[in-house]
């Protein structure tokens, strides 16, 4: 009876995303949010705040998504302006001729992006950030890179 209980509260906290193999699939952004809420849960760093990213320059909203998994940070190339976006402050610790280019697994690489903020308890002060990105052309949802804040 436990069990049941716990799984349906799980089942409805995450409602919207579904989950075949080892992808999730949504109908939308909002479901990228939850997507990362439920990955952050495996990690200790549960998300406070979830932000859709836009286009500084031109408001757009999908982008080539690079990241340094090394140095850990991320920047986004907007599809429309090409203008760059540093999530953060990655520019500071992103090695710029080693970066990770990154694609959905059905081969599409314009994705909607939105980034989850972890802060210390009873601050607005980030301590862990997750970059997670959402396919228009086949739903998937999913957590691309997290960091700890430095
Ligand atoms: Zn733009
Ligand atoms: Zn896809």
């Amino acid at each position: 009876m436990y069990a049941l209980y716990v799984n349906w509260g799980e089942w409805r906290k995450y409602y919207g995303i579904t989950e075949k193999g080892k992808y999730h699939y949504g109908d939308s952004q909002e479901d990228l949010a939850l997507a990362l809420k439920k990955y952050a849960e495996s990690n200790q760093y549960s998300i406070n705040e979830v932000r859709d990213i836009k286009c500084d320059k031109c408001g757009w909203d999908t982008f080539k998504l690079f990241s340094d998994d090394d140095e850990s940070g991320a920047m986004c190339r907007c599809v429309h302006c090409s203008e760059k976006k540093f999530i953060r402050d990655s520019e500071e610790y992103m090695n710029q001729d080693e970066t990770d280019y990154h694609e959905c697994m059905c081969g599409n690489a314009n994705l909607s992006i939105s980034v989850g903020l972890s802060f210390y308890e009873g601050t607005k002060d980030a301590r862990w950030i997750y970059v997670g990105g959402y396919c228009a052309t086949c739903g998937v949802v999913g957590n691309y890179i997290d960091w700890n804040e430095r």
